[in-house]
C-alpha cells in the first residue's frame, strides 16, 4: 500500500492533508489530533509501519505547528522511505524512553483532543496520565468527513480500482459455475483481482441460492447448482484505494420471479444513482432507491444501508442511510447497492462505487447491471 501510494502522491499532497485536517480539528474545538497507525495514517502520511505492536506510533497534528511522527527508533528507517515524510518532523524514541512524555510535551495539558478509533487503549490510558487535564473524542465522529472527498489524483486511482473490479467481473461471468463450490469461484475472484491489479483482497462474496439470502454471507462448501442465483460481491485495494462491485447471476435460465426480483434491484440502484447530486443529502439516495423497493412490495426484505463511502479502505463514512443529513459535496466517492433478501430462498444486490460531480453522479463501475446467464 505504502509503496505504491506513494508513487502517486508527494510529500506537500500530503503536507496539504495534514494542514487540512489540523485546521479542521481546530474548527471542530480540538485542541489537536493522534492518529495512530491505519487509513488515517496512511492518507495524511503515506506512513504504514511494518507492524502494529505496543511501542507507540503516534502522529500528532496541532493547528499552526509542523506535524509530529513519534515513531520507535527501530522503524524510523522505514518511516524515513514513507512519502510523507518530507513533510514532518520525525521524533523517534528508544526502548526504555518514555514516548508519552514526549508526545505530551508537544500538547496543551487540559486540551480536547481527536485520537484514531483504533489506537489502543494502552496508548491513550498511558497519554491520559501524561495530560491529566485531557480529554479525548473520536476521530471518526469528530471529523467523519476527513477523508470523504477525493482530489482528482485520487479520483483516478478510485477509477483504475472500479475499471479492473469490471475486468474481473467480465472474467468470471465465464467461469463454471454450475457443479464447483462456492470457494472455488471466490478463489477465482481473489486470483483475478489480483491479476487486475489489487494489491489487496478485502472480500470475495459469492452466494448462491439460500446463501443469498444472508447479505454477510462470504463464501462455503455450498455445491452451486442449475437454478441457483448468486450474489457476488468483491473489492479491495488497488494502489491504495478501494474498489467494491456487486452483480447477481443465475445459473441457467431463471424464473418469472427471479426475473422480477432483480429487475426491482436493478430499478432501485438506478434511482438512488439518479439522486446522487451535490447538495442531495446522503440519505437521499437511501430514501430514492428503498422507494422502489418498497412500492414493489419488497421493503422489508431490503435489510441494510443503501450505501458507504469509499477511499483507502473499503468502507467508511459518508453512509448513505435515512437520517444521514450530510450533503453530497463533488468528489465524495460511496456505493449504491440496493438488495432484496427472501429468507430460505436467494439475494440480489447490484452494486456501483458512484462519485458525485458538479452535474449529478458518475459511475465507477460500468459492466451490465442485467440479470447475467452463466453456466
Ligand atoms: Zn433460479
Ligand atoms: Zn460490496
Ligand atoms: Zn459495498
Amino acid at each position: 500500500m505504502t509503496a505504491s501510494t506513494a508513487a502517486t502522491f508527494t510529500a506537500d499532497d500530503y503536507r496539504a492533508r495534514m494542514d487540512r485536517a489540523a485546521r479542521a480539528a481546530a474548527e471542530a474545538g480540538l485542541a489537536g489530533l493522534l492518529v495512530a497507525p491505519g487509513p488515517d495514517l496512511v492518507w495524511l502520511t503515506g506512513y504504514t509501519p511494518p507492524a502494529v505492536t505496543e511501542r507507540l506510533t503516534l502522529l500528532v497534528l496541532t493547528a499552526g505547528q509542523d506535524p509530529v511522527l513519534a515513531v520507535p527508533a527501530l522503524e524510523a528507517p522505514d518511516a524515513h522511505r514513507a512519502a510523507g515524510a518530507a513533510a514532518l518532523r520525525l521524533r523517534d524514541w528508544t526502548d526504555g524512553k518514555d514516548p508519552y512524555a514526549a508526545t505530551a510535551a508537544l500538547l496543551d495539558s487540559s486540551g480536547r483532543f481527536g485520537i484514531s478509533d483504533n489506537a489502543w487503549a494502552l496508548h491513550l490510558l498511558a497519554l491520559q496520565q501524561a495530560l491529566p487535564g485531557s480529554s479525548y473524542a473520536s476521530l471518526t465522529e469528530a471529523l467523519p468527513m476527513l477523508r470523504a472527498v477525493k482530489d482528482a489524483a485520487e479520483l483516478d486511482l478510485m477509477a483504475a480500482a472500479g475499471a479492473a473490479a469490471d475486468a474481473t467481473f467480465e472474467e468470471i461471468r465465464n467461469v463454471p459455475f454450475a457443479g464447483r463450490r462456492e470457494s472455488e469461484v471466490a478463489a477465482d475472484l481473489d486470483r483475478l483481482l489480483r491479476g487486475h491489479g489489487h494489491e489487496q483482497v478485502d472480500f470475495t462474496i459469492v452466494a448462491s441460492g439460500p446463501n443469498g439470502a444472508n447479505p454477510h454471507h462470504e463464501a462455503g462448501d455450498r455445491l452451486i447448482a442449475r437454478g441457483d442465483m448468486i450474489v457476488l460481491d468483491f473489492g479491495g485495494l488497488l494502489a491504495g484505494y478501494g474498489s467494491d462491485t456487486s452483480r447477481t447471476v443465475h445459473v441457467g435460465e431463471p424464473t418469472d420471479e427471479e426475473r422480477r426480483v432483480h429487475d426491482i434491484v436493478r430499478e432501485a440502484q438506478e434511482a438512488g444513482f439518479r439522486a446522487v447530486r451535490p447538495g442531495a443529502a446522503c440519505q437521499d439516495v437511501d430514501r430514492a432507491a428503498r422507494r422502489v423497493i418498497a412500492d414493489a412490495g419488497y421493503g422489508e426484505y431490503f435489510i441494510h444501508r443503501t450505501g458507504h463511502g469509499i477511499g483507502v479502505t473499503t468502507h467508511e463514512p459518508p453512509y448513505m442511510i435515512e437520517g444521514e443529513e450530510r450533503p453530497l459535496v463533488p468528489g465524495m466517492c460511496f456505493s449504491v447497492e440496493p438488495g432484496i433478501y427472501l429468507p430460505g430462498r436467494f439475494g440480489v444486490r447490484i452494486e456501483d462505487i458512484v462519485t458525485v460531480t458538479e452535474d449529478g453522479g458518475r459511475r465507477l463501475n460500468t459492466t451490465t447491471r442485467e440479470l447475467v446467464i452463466v453456466e
